[in-house]
């Protein structure tokens, strides 16, 4: 695949895209991303990505440097340019680039990056199911922003791998909020259970399509915060995100959950979101 990026309004090769060292990006972490899905060549939920992006951007206080039509625009040309058919659009802002200074610079325009990468849906995962490991959510109170801060993300994943696990599932004293890269729900007795969309979690664009599939399907659902307990005692628990789709956590914690594999429930929701892929 060629590697074409769109950086600050340019479709230019990776090796001449230039950082400059004063980006607030690189010093600050100031600045906010997403991760688009591509199936069959096309954006996957595009308009709730760019909901969440426009959400992010105020809440962040930068001003995007295009709209949002000619963003969707030129993702659609990066695609093309590059050839994509399964995979993943990245794309990211910064405040800009200034010498390294907490204040908002003055004058400084937003630095802006995108490119793809091809990616096959995670059929092997999605079928035998993942093995998590709970870690404290040690994260800022603005979790519902999609931001470059990803420190203690990182740091959780990179703990549970340390411990032969495959993610982290993230807790509030005992209260679970989502996982590092994705959104996590249980069931029990038939119900779904997972964190409402506050300011503790990222409100995950597969989450909402889940949950909307969830009562096309008359699954009951409730949005509200369960323990690590209820999760180890839970009938079912899978994770929802925009690369793992839906897919099931059969071990927490080296303790598996009901049988040790997926459920019922899972297995007609990835049936469910399956179809709204093709
Ligand atoms: N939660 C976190 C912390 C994430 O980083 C992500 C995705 O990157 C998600 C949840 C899932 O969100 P989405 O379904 O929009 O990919």
């Amino acid at each position: 695949m060629p590697s074409v990026y769109w950086y600050n309004g340019e479709f230019i090769a990776k090796e001449d895209v230039r950082i400059s060292p004063d980006d607030r990006g690189y010093y600050f972490g100031d600045g906010l991303y997403e991760v688009f899905r591509v199936y069959a060549g096309r954006i996957y939920e595009a308009e709730a990505h760019f909901e969440r992006l426009v959400r992010t951007a105020d809440g962040l206080r930068i001003a995007l440097p295009y709209t949002i039509e000619a963003i969707q625009q030129l993702l659609e040309e990066l695609i093309g340019r590059n050839g994509l058919q399964e995979g993943t659009v990245y794309l990211q802002f910064t405040r800009g680039a200034a010498p390294r200074s907490h204040p908002f610079p003055q004058g400084a325009a937003p630095v802006t990056m995108a490119y793809c990468t091809e990616l096959p849906r995670p059929l092997a995962a999605m079928e035998r199911g993942i093995a998590a490991v709970t870690v404290p959510d040690i994260r800022w109170l603005r979790c519902d922003f999609k931001t470059l801060n990803l420190l203690p993300n990182t740091l959780a994943k990179q703990q549970a791998l340390d411990a032969g696990g495959d993610d982290a599932i993230l807790h509030r004293s005992g209260t679970v909020t989502e996982c590092s890269a994705s959104n996590i729900m249980i069931v029990r007795g038939g119900t779904i259970l997972t964190h409402p969309a506050d300011n503790l979690i990222l409100h995950g664009v597969t989450r909402g399509v889940v949950l909307r599939l969830a009562r096309e399907a008359a699954i009951p659902v409730e949005e509200r915060p369960f323990t690590v307990d209820e999760l180890l005692g839970a009938d079912e628990a899978f994770i929802t995100g925009t690369t793992v789709e839906v897919t099931p956590v059969v071990r927490v914690d080296g303790h598996a959950i009901a049988a040790g594999d997926a459920g019922p429930v899972t297995r007609r929701l990835q049936e469910a979101f399956a179809a709204t892929i093709r």
